[in-house]
């Protein structure tokens, strides 16, 4: 439109300086001629030049070639002029067009960049917060509970399980798993998982001809990975991930790199395998350190620190509280008879009855060689002698088979006392119990005797006596 506008200017102009041009040869001509025509009345030569004809040939080359040859020379300058102009300009335009085209693009690419930045600032956050959180776990249970908050976190659109080996090393049992894509076999055979073979990371996708792990179903879209967790060069399970629609549920967008993202499973992989294996290591040295290792019961010096606190905090809601000592009858005998190991066996025999025995708020120790106490909580004397005898009945008909022999019966005798009756702490609390045992063995054994009096009171009394 306005190269438009510009061309009509110098046409404009032109036939403006045209119309001039000739309305100055008729004026010019005739100015001439009346000038002439004046002269010619004198009688001079001039009079023939005064015809119109011969003046129009004398003055209109002067004016063409004078005024109107040089302004069409100029306009026709200016015209090649702005034209030029014209197609600089376009050119101009269009450079404009592509840099800003080309800075948009930038802009694009600078913004996926820096939230590719955000997402990887992001995922390394919730990774360091799941490297804390794990290794302040106080047990296994709790690990799996903050494992499955920072994996769903870290992990968005993805789901998956975690495996850990049993005792045996022939069965890998699930102990977590979460999101939603995806259900995962509860146990499998170590054999059907090729990363546990291989001893390294594997990954397959759907309906690819991929050799991978036969415990998992690659039934869905997307990619699977099953990792080894590995802590002292030991495999202690693996770490199985369906990473389906990565980007469907978060607009986050994690890394299309594959490998990156490989790295990025693997590092996880590593610091679950560390904190599950010092969980495990830890949860193995407060075990011996409070378990017996022949029966699995809880140990004396446990008991006697548990059992106080409990006797305060019975104290402190005024309800009462009893202990049971029991100790097996001729168990030298028995070891003389059927053999020391025959011995342990019996012991062994009696941590699973007694485990069985217990209710779960009970305390249950091996208080020493074939001796054992109970804490009862919330149960007074009578009800804690009858649970007492129920457990004497149980012990009687006690079948133990060592080695392919089924060894013979055996009894016990139980002492049971009362807090505060018959002792407000645990020392003296025991020692009641100890002296009621002490009664039951002089008067036959194979029985339940309750604590008449405090140790002290009954001590006082013997010597009154006597
Ligand atoms: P009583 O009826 O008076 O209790 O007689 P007892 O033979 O049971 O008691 P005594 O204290 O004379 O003997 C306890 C035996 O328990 C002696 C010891 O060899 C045995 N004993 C202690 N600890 C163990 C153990 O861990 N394994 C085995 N097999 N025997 C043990
Ligand atoms: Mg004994
Ligand atoms: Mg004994």
């Amino acid at each position: 439109m306005e190269s438009g506008s510009n061309g009509n200017g110098p046409r404009n102009q032109a036939l403006k300086l045209l119309l001039i041009v000739v309305a100055a040869i008729f004026f010019g001509e005739l100015a001439i001629m009346i000038v002439l025509q004046n002269l010619a009345l004198r009688g001079s030569m001039w009079v023939n030049i005064a015809d119109p004809l011969s003046l129009s040939i004398i003055v209109f080359p002067m004016v063409y070639f004078g005024v109107f040859r040089p302004v069409l020379e100029k306009n026709r300058r200016l015209k090649e002029v702005e034209r030029i102009l014209l197609a600089e300009r376009a050119d101009l335009e269009r450079r404009v067009e592509d840099r800003t085209a080309e800075i948009a693009q930038a802009n694009v690419r600078l913004a996926e960049s820096l939230t590719a930045i955000r997402n990887k600032q992001l995922e390394i956050s919730e990774l360091a917060e799941l490297t804390r959180l794990l290794p302040a776990c106080d047990n296994l249970e709790e690990a799996y509970g903050v494992a499955r908050k920072q994996l769903q976190r870290l992990l968005p659109g993805a789901s998956g399980a975690i495996y850990l080996m049993n005792h045996s090393r022939n069965c890998m049992k699930r102990v977590l798993e979460w999101g939603t894509g995806q259900s995962f076999e509860e146990t499998f055979a170590p054999q059907s998982c090729w990363s546990l073979r291989c001893g390294r990371a594997l990954k397959a996708r759907h309906g690819q001809d991929a050799v991978f792990c036969t415990h998992a179903e690659i039934g869905q879209e997307g990619q699977y990975h099953c990792i080894p967790l590995m802590a002292n060069g030991e495999a202690l399970g693996s770490f199985f991930l369906h990473d389906g629609d990565r980007q469907a549920p978060t607009n986050r967008r994690s890394s299309d790199d594959e490998t990156e993202r490989a790295e990025f499973l693997n590092t996880i992989a590593e610091h679950l395998a560390l904190a599950i294996s010092n969980i495990q290591l830890r949860e193995a040295l407060r075990h011996q350190a409070l378990r017996d290792p022949l029966t699995g019961l809880f140990n004396r010096r446990y008991l006697l620190e548990t059992l106080q606190r409990e006797l305060d905090r019975a104290a402190s809601v005024s309800s009462p509280a009893s202990v049971v000592l029991f100790d097996i009858d001729h168990f030298k005998k028995f070891n003389d008879v059927h053999g020391h190991d025959a011995g342990d066996a019996l012991l062994v025999a009696m941590g699973s009855l007694l485990l069985r025995w217990v209710r779960p708020t009970e305390i249950v120790a091996r208080y020493g060689g074939e001796e054992f106490i109970v804490f009862l909580p919330d149960v007074p004397l009578a009800a804690a002698i009858e649970r007492a005898e129920d457990l004497r009945r149980a012990v009687e008909v006690l079948s133990v088979v060592h080695h392919g022999q089924r060894l013979g019966a055996i009894t016990m005798s139980a002492g049971v006392a009362q807090a505060p009756e018959h002792g407000a702490n645990q020392s003296d609390l025991v020692k009641s119990a100890d002296l009621a045992l002490y009664h039951g063995k002089a008067s036959g054994r194979n029985r339940v005797v309750g604590a008449s009096m405090p140790p002290h009171a009954e001590a006082a009394a013997a010597s009154a006596a006597s």
